[in-house]
């Protein structure tokens, strides 16, 4: 595979000679490293690489250049390569520019001259974007080939166990790519089922569980011991957050995850008001870093396995797995998190997987390139879902059931929403129905008020309509309240009674469900402020909560 590209261009030969000599020196062995004199001259370039197929990972500009300043020339490169990252190149009088520019042209990273030393100024930054380019850049490249039809639901729930798993892969659409159907008919033999996925090795699995693909694609399902100090059911943000503290706090610490670390968050194509990230961070990378924080700070974390019921014989927890394996911890974090809501609607099951997605399905969003998808909901969720499509749908029509977007929205996303031309908000509706033979073809919808029915065309729909607890695992063991949620501390005590069945002289702390020394942390408590901030926040208390515990037992 050819090394993708790094091109920085400067009019000043001696900054451009010291940029370059700089990249070389620490990209060179796995970057193609290149210089231009001007943004015209590197625009050509880039020109001449797209026609080749090569890949630019990173744009790096001056923004003083005579002929073209970098603000524009990035923005003109943005056409020729969209996901290659844009560094700027500024001196201190240029610092506005650079911050307009955040917005504009989506700058990624503003880098004041002179940048010594490198290995601290320049170097980490530039890792950083060009992991996230890696992370998010499916290349061409000899590695997984994951071969199906756009309208076979196995097909979309493999592609997006590995996206939201961050296992690069190509997708090879059969209806489309004829020797990609002589290779799945031959791997076949007598299944027709869906998908085919081929190996570097020369393994293929076909159609296979989340579990099995996990184990060959290299992430760790079985446990190293049978007992634990801590078990943290669940890797969203509260999970990895309990997990990060736990694990360098000393505990002896393991995380199951039944599909894929970052939860809700990492199916979120851009977090903006995650502290510390001014441009946001998408929810794959900041579930990327935090999953590499914890197994570095010793957390051992379970991909693909899931937890069915737990058992307790104080002080001992017991969790059981769906496949029936048991593990035993001393204290137990609940972190499961919420699940969207099902839409009830004719159709909607159906279509599932075939057109008709839950939440923001990213994997998907390339196959409906200028065609027409639907968004339904009206919370911050789906008007991020929104935006994303918006960058390849050639319409999005958002479907709202409130009167406006204003109560369940961030101001934020609805300026976003209202500047971009290819989204349209109808409030007041509700989806009457979905058709289609194999695939998602017609919506009905209905105005809330005067019942009005419309019937339109589309090529996808996604749904984004709320959430329910994932709490079924603590079922006759924890108390949950009416809508399913865990209460935990005060909100147990009731006219100053303990809960029911508690026998300790204290009173459950903060985070503590109704039995004593299991926790609950995240989206899954009674009264969770359901953010990606509060989460981590919570999961770090929860491991705090857990040391108190630990030394009453
Ligand atoms: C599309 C989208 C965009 C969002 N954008 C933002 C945003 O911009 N800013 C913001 O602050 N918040 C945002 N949120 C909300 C935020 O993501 C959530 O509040 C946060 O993820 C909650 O974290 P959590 O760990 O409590 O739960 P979750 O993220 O729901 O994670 C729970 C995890 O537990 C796992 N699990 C469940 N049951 C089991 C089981 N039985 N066994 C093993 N594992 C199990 C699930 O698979 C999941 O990975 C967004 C949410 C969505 C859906």
């Amino acid at each position: 595979m050819a090394k993708p590209i790094i091109i920085s261009v400067d009019d000043e030969p001696q900054v451009l000679n010291a940029i370059n000599r700089d990249l070389l020196s620490n990209f060179g062995r796995d970057y193609r490293i290149l210089k231009a004199g001007s943004g015209k001259d590197a625009l050509e370039i880039l020109q001449d690489l797209k026609k080749r197929n090569m890949s630019v990972a990173l744009l790096i500009a001056d923004q003083r250049m005579p002929e073209m300043e970098g603000t524009e020339y990035l923005e003109k490169s943005i056409a020729i390569f969209p996901n290659a990252k844009k560094v700027l190149l500024t001196a201190y009088a240029d610092t506005n520019a650079a911050i307009m520019s955040i917005n504009t042209i989506e700058l990624d990273y503003y880098l004041m001259k002179p940048w010594d030393p490198p290995e601290e100024k320049l170097f980490p930054v530039l890792e950083d974007l060009l992991s996230d380019w890696m992370a998010n850049t499916i290349p061409t490249y000899d590695g997984i080939r994951v071969a199906g039809t756009l309208w076979s639901a196995s097909s979309h729930s493999v592609k997006d166990f590995l996206a939201r798993n961050r296992i690069p892969y190509q997708w090879q659409d059969i209806e489309i790519d004829s020797e990609a159907r002589k290779r799945v008919e031959q791997a076949q033999g007598e299944s027709k089922l869906l998908p085919v996925i081929f190996f570097p090795d020369g393994d293929t699995l076909i159609n296979p569980n989340n579990k099995s693909l996990a184990e060959k694609v290299g992430l760790k399902t079985e446990a190293s011991a049978p007992f634990y100090d801590l078990i943290i059911i669940g890797g969203g943000p509260a999970g990895l957050g309990a997990a990060v503290y736990g694990a360098s706090e000393g505990l002896k610490t393991l995380l199951i995850e039944k599909e894929a670390t970052g939860g809700q968050a990492g199916t979120s194509s851009r977090i903006e008001n995650y502290l510390g990230f001014p441009k946001g961070i998408s929810g794959s990378d900041l579930a990327k870093r935090a999953t590499d924080q914890s197994i570095r700070l010793g957390c051992e974390i379970l991909t693909a396995r899931e937890v069915d019921r737990i058992m307790v014989d104080q002080p001992y927890k017991t969790v059981c797995l769906k496949d029936g394996e048991e593990l035993t911890c001393k204290a137990l974090v609940i972190a499961t998190g919420v699940t969207l809501k099902e839409l009830h609607a004719p159709g909607v099951k159906e279509l599932t997987g075939s057109g008709v997605y839950y939440g923001a399905a990213l994997t998907e969003a390339q196959n409906y390139k200028d065609k027409h998808v639907f968004v339904i909901g009206g919370a911050n969720s789906a008007g991020q879902g929104a935006m994303y499509f918006a960058r390849y749908s050639s319409k999005i029509t958002m479907l709202v059931r409130g009167s406006s977007l204003t109560k369940s929205m961030s101001q934020y996303l609805i300026d976003q929403i209202g500047n971009q031309e290819n989204i349209e908000v109808i409030t007041n509706t509700e989806v009457v129905k979905v058709e289609g033979e194999n695939k998602l073809e017609k919506i009905t919808y209905a105005n809330k008020e005067t019942g009005e029915e419309i019937t339109a065309d589309l090529a996808a729909m996604y749904i984004f309509i709320g959430a329910a607890a994932h709490t079924k695992l603590v079922d006759g063991i924890v108390t949950r309240n009416q809508a399913g949620f865990i209460p935990t501390g005060q909100d147990l005590i009731h006219d100053g009674k303990m809960p029911k069945g508690w026998n300790l002289q204290r009173i459950p702390s903060l985070l503590e469900t109704d039995v004593p020394g299991i926790f609950a942390a995240g989206d899954v408590r009674q009264g969770a402020v359901r953010r990606v901030a509060s989460a981590v926040g919570y999961g770090a208390i929860a491991v705090s909560l857990v040391h108190q515990y630990l030394k009453t037992v």
